[in-house]
């Protein structure tokens, strides 16, 4: 494959291709990077390069590495078998992750299946505004989101999106969304710290609920660990307030897995770390680590119960389909996936790695001035770069990409939150392959030493 001539490809890309998050300008000058092949955590480029990839290609999905022959021989042992059929059908790779999954989520009992995160999102949305028509006269549907916090691409989930510079242009969103404050104690809105700063953070939650009425909040839609909006942690105390919270005004939580799932933070997912009892958690990119497309929505049989109440009534189920919901490449490749997480012990090798890694990162801050905070949970882990340590003042934009473009040069691929957009965007974001050995994490934060170096002093 590294042997072939690109070229073609590369003419065909970009005559043809629209390239996500990304300003077509840049192309007039450079050609785009077409990644042709990957094993365990390197991949190649077309021009044969080789780069160590700490972002689990890009976006924190492909949580058990690349080149996964056992995945890939589920997948088409499936497909010839059957590929697909949707609807109320169901299907035999569908039944058995969904009872796989179920397995290692205790208190929770039905799996939607979908496309997408954004869609994931959209399921749970939707199923808690029919709650609310079916329950309480259509009154208690209001959704709260937080700010930092993202859920998504679509109209509706970026009506729950905390980041505005996501949504800038995209106007007019939807109704019935509300937001409440972050978390994040190094961006600190309250006076307080530790524990104190998680219960205050938590009571903002309240006081919002409390706002608009308790009779109109019917969810709360949280990440565990804020990934995009800054790899934000939460501090201790928070959740434990957050679920007394929901319990005390009858408000369904909604956790969206969609990073941490599967994996990421060292659990199998990440409110597992606080003790959490969702009602709906969402879930999409380390399901099949990016070999098939799949995402689910997962409630409680509470919520279920709530969809089989009346069989006379035409109305009285959750009247939605997703056309791909239906494949079976995507369960296939979950069975899989999870199998390998277990089996290999990637639980374990992720709370280890992952303990490596922060404390390399953590040493940095010793280093380098421009280290402001270090935060991570499991293999998700961020560095928030500063210009000045006294007030906090946010590294800029061009320089915190300039660092991430050293490490690249370097040949290591890092994040950055999100990129190309302005607003909170100078954390560096690492989410290696839940594989990664010690080596490879000391290669990480060794790249980033060195581009600290070179573009700060
Ligand atoms: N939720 C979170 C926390 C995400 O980070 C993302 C995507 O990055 C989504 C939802 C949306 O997922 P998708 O891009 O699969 O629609």
């Amino acid at each position: 494959m590294l042997d072939n001539d690109f070229s073609p490809v590369v003419e065909a890309d970009k005559a043809h291709v629209w390239h996500h998050l990304f300003q077509h300008k840049a192309l007039e000058s450079r050609d785009p990077r077409i990644i042709v092949e990957g094993k365990g955590l390197s991949v190649w480029d077309q021009n044969g390069r080789e780069f160590l990839d700490a972002v689990s290609g890009g976006v924190w999905t492909v949580n058990v590495g690349y080149g996964r022959e056992s995945i890939a021989d589920a997948v088409r042992e499936q497909l010839v078998k059957m590929n697909y059929f949707a609807g109320a059908a169901g299907s035999v790779p569908g039944a058995l992750f969904a009872e796989k999954l179920i397995s290692k989520m205790p208190g929770m009992s039905r799996v939607y299946y979908t496309n997408s995160g954004s869609e994931a999102n959209e399921k749970a949305f939707k199923m808690v505004r029919q709650i609310a028509h079916k329950r309480f006269g259509g009154k208690k549907r209001k959704i709260l989101f937080r700010e930092r916090d993202y859920h998504g691409t679509t109209i509706a989930a970026l009506s729950a999106g905390g980041q505005p510079e996501r949504n800038a242009q995209y106007g007019p969103f939807a109704p019935g969304f509300v937001e409440v404050p972050h978390c994040l104690e190094y961006r600190a809105q309250w006076d307080l710290t530790g524990e104190a700063y998680g219960q205050r953070a938590a009571d903002a939650i309240e006081e919002v609920i409390l706002r608009e009425g308790p009779d109109t909040v019917g969810a709360l839609c949280l990440e565990p660990v804020t990934a995009g909006g800054g790899v934000i942690t939460p501090p201790p105390g928070y959740w434990e307030r957050v679920q007394e919270i929901c319990r005390k005004h009858d408000v369904l939580l909604h956790i969206d897995e969609v990073v941490c799932g599967l994996g990421r933070t060292g659990t199998w997912f990440g409110y597992q770390n606080y003790g959490i009892e969702p009602d709906f958690v969402t879930m999409a990119k380390g399901v099949a680590s990016g070999y098939a497309a799949i995402a689910c929505c997962v409630t409680s049989e509470r919520v279920f119960d709530l969809f089989k109440t009346d069989a006379s009534d035409p109305l009285d189920h959750f009247r939605d389909i997703s056309t791909f919901g239906g494949c079976t490449a995507g369960p296939a490749a979950a069975i899989e996936n999870m199998r390998i997480i277990e089996d290999e012990g990637l639980l374990d090798n992720t709370l280890a790695m992952g303990a490596r890694l922060l404390d390399n990162l953590n040493a940095l801050s010793e280093k380098h001035a421009a280290v402001g905070d270090v935060r991570g949970k499991g293999l998700f882990c961020g560095v928030e770069l500063v210009a000045d340590r006294g007030d906090r003042t946010p590294l800029d934009e061009k320089t915190v990409a300039a660092v991430v473009a050293e490490c690249d040069r370097n040949g290591v691929i890092i994040g950055m939150t999100n990129r190309s957009l302005p607003g909170l965007n100078n954390t560096l974001c690492l989410s290696p392959a839940l594989t990664v050995s010690a080596e490879q994490i000391d290669r990480i934060s060794d790249t980033i030493d060195a581009a600290l170096t070179t573009v700060l002093g």
